[in-house]
């Protein structure tokens, strides 16, 4: 897998510390990531996903390569997934 090591958000533009959203094409052998869709917690909650839902895949990006939405997890050692959703 080629994670970044850090996640910036395409929504606010802030650094994502801590959870967010990561769209990523599935691989036979993991996962390719688009780091430019990634999203922030808070706006896969508030500006992206409908209030309080977690963001669908189509909410974040369009029509494209990617086609699992990973929610991740950034730490000291880098991005870590924590969860998916096709
Ligand atoms: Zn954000």
């Amino acid at each position: 897998m080629d994670f970044p090591d850090t996640l910036r958000c395409s929504a606010c533009g802030d650094p994502i510390t801590g959870a967010g959203y990561l769209p990523a094409a599935a691989l036979d052998d993991g996962y390719d990531p688009h780091p430019a869709d990634a999203v922030c917690d808070a706006c896969g909650f508030n500006d992206v996903g409908m209030m309080g839902c977690a963001p669908e895949l189509n909410d974040v990006t369009g029509p494209g390569p990617a086609d699992v939405l990973l929610y991740v997890r950034t730490t000291a050692d880098g991005v870590e997934i924590v969860d998916k959703k096709a």
